[in-house]
């Protein structure tokens, strides 16, 4: 197959075909240098806003045919997309980051490859990625969440849903919405570490943790501004080995009743429960 490389400096025209590519999630300095070969390559660019993927195309010096690929008008356009495919190499961006990563293109992917079209993926920046490393989180296992639903039932619903899951929670969020989420997380996970990344990779970056209550009186008294990801550690700190029991209960134990912890661990070990209530009573008379 025909992809180009980093060394690929003429444009050349790319194989036919579906090629996904994540651009800079602020910072325009982020784009890889594979992304740049591949959409100066391909036929076409199919974006969500023309001028936002227009002023990241003249950055980097590329003229292209953009075709607006939107929640508003997605199957039609994909019908567009998908009768390009057999004969022109389509390049698929969001307004930033990872396309897919909530953002419009699973259906479109999903469609591509159930015609037998080569679909294939130029990796780059995300938010919840940058976030994640940068918190200071556990980020052993992690679970991302995309946007909470508009509601204050709605999220508080979505965060009791996994509230008992042995990872780090991930979401996207708006920086009206933040101080709410704030608020239900302080009532549900008042011992979990929370991080609330904002701005990322632009001049008011910056990457905040602490409980949710700390966090809310900070938020409420500096609204925030701009893009934001907010983050939960998992319900205990100390990191155990995904086998290590023991460690696990104790660091429950802190917080929970025996039966509570020997719940959570049987059900992410899928040891028995019985036999993790007698260990948690054994561990709590020491
Ligand atoms: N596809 C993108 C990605 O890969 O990260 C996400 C697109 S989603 C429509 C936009 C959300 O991503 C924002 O509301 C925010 O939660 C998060 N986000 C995007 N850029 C960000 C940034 N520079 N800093 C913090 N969060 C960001």
């Amino acid at each position: 197959m025909n992809t180009p490389s980093s060394e690929s400096v003429p444009v050349k025209a790319l194989d036919p075909g579906l090629y996904i590519v994540a651009t800079p999630i602020g910072n325009l300095g982020d784009i890889t240098m594979r992304a740049v070969d591949v959409l100066r390559g391909v036929s076409v660019v199919a974006c969500e806003d023309k001028r936002v993927t227009g002023k990241l195309l003249k950055h980097i010096g590329v003229q292209k045919r953009l075709i607006a690929y939107h929640e508003h008008s997605i199957r039609q356009v994909e019908d567009e997309i998908l009768d390009m495919l057999h004969r022109e190499s389509v390049a698929l961006v969001s307004d930033a980051g990872t396309p897919l990563i909530s953002d419009p293109g699973w259906q479109l992917v999903k469609r591509a490859k159930d015609a037998g079209y080569m679909v294939t993926a130029i990796p780059g920046p995300s938010a919840l990625i940058a976030a994640l490393v940068q918190s200071g989180l556990n980020n052993r296992r992690f679970l991302f969440g995309g946007f909470m639903p508009r509601t204050d039932e709605g999220r508080a619903n979505c965060l009791r849903e996994v509230g008992d899951l042995y990872c780090t929670v991930i979401l996207y969020e708006t920086g009206p919405r933040l101080t709410k989420s704030l608020k239900i997380m302080a009532e549900l996970w008042p011992n979990r570490e929370i991080a609330v990344a904002r701005e990322l990779t632009k001049l008011y970056e910056e990457c905040r943790s602490g409980t949710a209550e700390e966090l809310l009186e900070h938020y409420t008294a500096h609204p925030p501004k701009g893009e934001i990801v907010l983050m939960a550690g998992p319900p205990i700190t100390i990191v155990p080995e995904e086998h290590d029991v023991e460690t696990m209960l104790r660091g429950l134990l802190k917080t929970e009743k025996p039966s509570q912890a020997a719940t959570r661990v049987a059900k992410f070990t899928g040891r028995d429960r019985k036999e993790l209530y007698k260990m948690a009573l054994r561990l709590k008379a020491e």
